[in-house]
């Protein structure tokens, strides 16, 4: 990581920022598109919910209608206010002997309808019953139990005997549970003058048919199961010990209607099982197929009455959805893909975006790098060198001549008498002077010759490859330039220079030195008289 550029490393934390926004894009949008699938089985639950409702309450009243048309039958109404009189002559209850009679009687009248009944309209039940504890007087559908009480288990039937009038519903009994319609039984006709209350009678049947009814058109399975706690509640014992040797319940439920057998594996499964617990829609993978699940409870005759009371089961219904979650994988991949292409968009823009950038910014430091090593090298009034750059450029001229076998010389160029011109003009004129005595010497030295400001009013020369006698002949010619020209606004021949010239010597002689022997010939100029150019000797 420490070997890596800045550009890579901003790269690389710019691009871990774009794969985390990305990531969370997709699963924000995954996210979204579950929660719309959520809703949507939520709505199609409500609807299935509704259906089921409808055709319980549809089913209810078709049975209310057949025991209306049983009920209806004079004969049926003789035979059953005989057994009515009988029982109540005979002690209550299954009554004697006399009721017997009347009961078989009964019998026999309904045999034919009750035959047409079950084969054609689905019908489980026919039950008469009377009296102020509802006594059960004669079961069609299981003959040889009769007498017993229901008031307490069986609302639909009490309710119509206490209050005369029609009551339907979903309800459990002493043997079977079932949708009922129950309707009461007057002697002679409910409109006739003289009609007196005798009973009622009950119609019942399962949720088969019900159940295929639904299924078709809402394209769900269904299965209602009755809660256990329920069934013992209200069924004859042995009835509910049979019925448990059949029907193995599962989780406290039993499966009381379903077309599809299957039911029980499903219900096996700890979601499902949790699902019919709590009620409510989801969908999750049994085996290799996605199914969605509703639960729904289960309300009967007094439930949907009394909506504190507990439910009596659960209706549990399930799709298929493995075409819709297939689309989610499909919705899924096409999001990523996206997302792919996307990051690897940016990326690129970013990678180039990034390079100009840097181009550009190192273009420019690049840039100020060589202006800032220009001003160093420079000095700020006369534009020429400065002493700080000529250390460095002698001491590579230095190692370079010697490596090459050359040679070169340098002078030192000292004004005369500055200090009187400063005195005499003020310091501005003084360097203008220096500018303009610059601005010379740069002119007329060769372009391969250098010069430095080296002091005050001191100049260095270097002449590469230049021998001691070509220096002072170019350093004569600048002594008489110098002193011909007017610098600084002043009159030509009020600024003079000294010269002292010095060229390297053979034997290895160190900088100083060198620089020591010029200096030195500069103080012979000076004390010779100034305006001259004394070289140095060996
Ligand atoms: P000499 O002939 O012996 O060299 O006499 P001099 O007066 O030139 O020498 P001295 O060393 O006594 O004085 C140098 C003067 O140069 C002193 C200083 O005020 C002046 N000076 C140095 N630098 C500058 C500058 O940048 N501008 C101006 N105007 N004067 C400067
Ligand atoms: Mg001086
Ligand atoms: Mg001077």
């Amino acid at each position: 990581m420490t070997n890596l550029s800045v550009r890579a490393k901003v790269f690389l934390w710019l691009s871990m920022i774009l794969a985390v926004s990305d990531a969370l894009f997709v699963w924000i949008n995954y996210r979204a598109e579950q929660a719309r699938f959520q809703s949507h089985l939520e709505q199609r639950a409500a609807h299935l919910h509704d259906l089921f409702e409808v055709e319980l309450g549809n089913t209810a009243l078709s049975m209310q209608q057949t025991a209306t048309f049983v009920a209806s039958m004079p004969e049926v109404q003789q035979a059953f206010h005989q057994g009515r009189i009988a029982v109540d002559q005979e002690g209550g209850g299954a009554g004697g002997t006399r009721a017997n009679l009347a009961r078989e009687r009964l019998l026999k009248l309904v045999s034919a309808p009750w035959q047409e009944l079950r084969d054609h309209y689905d019908t489980r039940q026919l039950h008469f019953q009377f009296g102020d504890n509802a006594t059960s007087f004669l079961r069609v559908h299981a003959t040889d139990r009769f007498g017993d009480d229901l008031e307490g288990v069986r609302h639909t039937i009490f309710h119509a005997l206490r209050d005369q009038r029609s009551t339907k519903g979903f309800e459990c009994g002493r043997i079977i549970c079932g949708i009922r319609g129950v309707t009461p039984v007057f002697l002679n006709g409910h409109h006739a003058k003289d009609g007196r209350f005798i009973g009622v009678l009950e119609a019942g049947t399962s949720f088969r048919t019900l159940l295929e009814l639904l299924e078709k058109p809402s394209q769900a399975k269904f299965a209602v199961l009755l809660s256990m706690s329920h069934l013992s509640d209200t069924y004859f014992p042995d009835r509910l010990e049979k019925l448990k040797k059949e029907n193995p319940p599962l989780n406290g439920n039993l499966v009381e209607a379903t077309l599809h057998p299957e039911v029980r594996e499903l219900l096996l499964n700890p979601q499902i099982a949790q699902l019919v617990e709590q009620s409510g829609t989801r969908w999750f993978k049994v085996g290799e197929r996605h199914l969605a699940f509703t639960a729904f409870p289960l309300r009967d005759y007094l439930g949907q009455q009394d909506a504190q009371r507990a439910a009596v089961g659960t209706v549990l219904a399930w799709m298929d959805v493995e075409q819709d979650v297939g689309q989610l994988k499909r919705d899924l991949s096409i999001n990523i893909a996206y997302a792919l292409i996307a990051f690897l968009l940016i990326e690129t823009m970013l990678f180039f975006a990034l390079r100009r950038a840097t181009f550009s910014l190192e273009r420019m430091i690049a840039k100020q790098t060589a202006t800032l090593r220009d001003m160093a090298a420079h000095d700020e009034l006369t534009g020429l060198y400065n002493r700080h750059y000529l250390d460095e450029f002698l001491q590579k001229e230095y190692a370079s001549a010697t490596r090459h076998g050359r040679t070169f010389t340098i002078a030192i160029l000292d004004l005369d008498h500055f200090k009187l011109i400063n005195d005499n003009h003020g310091h501005l004129v003084g360097d203008h002077v220096l500018v303009d005595a610059a601005g010379l010497i740069k002119n007329r030295l060769r372009t391969s010759d250098l010069a430095f400001r080296f002091g005050g009013e001191e100049f260095l020369l270097v002449f590469p490859d230049t021998d001691i006698e070509e220096a002072r002949r170019l350093c004569e010619e600048l002594r008489l330039q110098l002193s011909g020209r007017g610098l600084g606004g002043l009159e030509a021949g009020n600024i003079t220079a000294s010269f002292g010239v010095a060229q390297m010597a053979v034997s290895g002689e160190s900088l100083d030195t060198l620089l020591a022997r010029a200096d030195s010939a500069l103080y012979a100029a000076k004390d010779k008289g100034r305006n001259r150019v004394e070289v140095a000797g060996v």
